[in-house]
């Protein structure tokens, strides 16, 4: 991981306006999660290039692996409907249902693996939005820095 990779902020205030935008509406679609069984609440929202803003929340189900994470629902939503529109950012945001305030997290490990795919697929990058441990945000430059030595469509 290089230093260049992903930029800190301390504050969401010192954000660009655009992925402060972005992390105000995955709270927002965090409100729609179904997780009764987790009741972790997370919202994802994707920068189109064309402005628009798709949001996702986590959908669990009683078959728990075939529940799906916030970011693949707005990811495969926006494939499906709008293919070949380009993704420039997507944020993550996740709280507890009994909490009123939102916690650290990043995108797990399969999402990682979708982001990327669809960083390849449009060949240009896409910016991962998330909150550290200690709670600074972080904005990387591209999907890819999170999957190093990813699996690939190179791999087959
Ligand atoms: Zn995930």
């Amino acid at each position: 991981m290089h230093e260049e990779d992903f930029r800190v902020y301390k504050s969401k205030d010192l954000l660009d306006p655009s992925h402060k935008n972005l992390i105000t509406q995955a709270m927002e679609a965090s409100a729609s999660s179904y997780s009764p069984y987790s009741n972790y609440q997370v919202g994802a929202a994707l920068m189109l290039g064309n402005g628009q803003v798709i949001t996702g929340s986590n959908q669990e189900n009683a078959s728990y692996p075939a529940g799906l994470c916030a970011e693949r629902v707005a990811l495969f939503h926006t494939a499906s409907v709008l293919p070949d529109e380009k993704i420039m950012a997507l944020a993550t945001v996740a709280k507890r249902r009994a909490d009123t305030h939102f916690r650290p997290v990043s995108p797990c490990g399969i999402c990682r693996q979708v982001i990327v795919e669809y960083e390849l697929k449009q060949n240009s990058p896409i910016q991962v939005i998330l909150q550290s441990p200690n709670g600074d945000w972080i904005v990387t430059d591209n999907a890819k820095m999170l999957l190093p030595f990813c699996f690939d469509k190179e791999s087959l």
